[in-house]
């Protein structure tokens, strides 16, 4: 995928409403292009300075989504977004017929609540630690340096990011150290560690920053996420392993990470 490309959904990217491949695309994309890794901080900038100032908050209307959709009628939604999706509305605009400026009038105030019913900051990220995981297992693009070896995996790393992540020897808890390559998450490149328990794979990602208060757990399609932060960095384990041995995993792992 080029830029051109890239432009053209970077907005559904952004409200998370592309399905599994296009947003692998855009992550693969995403790894290797500082300019649309700008494009989206300043989306994301923009989000947050309009939920620090705006003033207030108000709830839409009883039944106004059902009107919108009905005056919208058979509107299509636009190639590679997920079906069911909710609705976006800087498209609504362009899909309103005209004389239908009373609805958008309404639409005021179904923003606020909008605003209002986004996911919180550790879900955006938990929703990109899912697709990170399933677009290494998906694109077999899972290991760049292959190596059980801490000291060979760490300067890897390092020399490939602006922070050294810590590589936890994690074997006397069973889970042995495959290697690791780069991947993307919260709008920066991150370190990937992947450990393997049995068949399973586990994914590590680490990047410095963030500040999640206490264990965050979620899960979805039969994979467990734990995320959590020590010493400056953030951590989010993820794997198809059940939920009680990934939470084996993250307190060895916080553990031995700064000890
Ligand atoms: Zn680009």
């Amino acid at each position: 995928m080029d830029c051109t490309e890239a432009r053209t959904r970077l907005d559904a990217y952004f409200d998370q409403e592309l399905d599994l491949p296009n947003a692998v695309a855009i992550d693969q994309h995403l790894v290797s292009c500082p300019d649309c890794r700008a494009s989206l901080a300043a989306r994301s900038a923009l989000r947050s300075s309009i939920r620090e100032h705006a003033d207030y908050r108000r709830d839409a209307p009883e039944g106004l989504a059902e009107r919108v959709r009905a005056r919208l009628g058979s509107a299509t939604a636009a190639p590679g977004r997920k079906s069911g999706s909710r609705w976006r509305l800087p498209s609504l605009a362009q899909w309103l017929p005209a004389g239908a400026a009373a609805v958008v009038a309404a639409g005021i105030s179904w923003t606020a609540a909008i605003q209002y019913a986004s996911p919180s900051a550790e879900q955006v990220i938990a929703e990109q630690v899912f697709r990170g995981h399933a677009r290494s297992i998906v694109t077999s693009h899972l290991i760049e340096v292959a190596s059980s070896d801490q000291h060979s995996v760490k300067p890897w790393l390092s020399s490939k990011l602006d922070f050294s992540p810590p590589v936890p020897d994690l074997s006397a808890a069973g889970f042995e150290l495959a290697g690791g390559r780069l991947d993307y998450m919260d709008n920066r490149p991150v370190a990937a560690l992947v450990y393997r328990s049995r068949q399973h794979v586990i994914n590590l990602f680490v990047w410095p920053g963030g500040n999640l208060g206490g264990q965050h757990v979620a899960s979805k399609n039969g994979y467990n996420a734990v995320g959590w932060s020590r010493s400056g960095m953030t951590f989010w384990a993820i794997s198809d392993i059940n939920a009680a041995e990934l939470r084996t995993f993250a307190a060895a792992c916080a553990n031995a990470a700064y000890p």
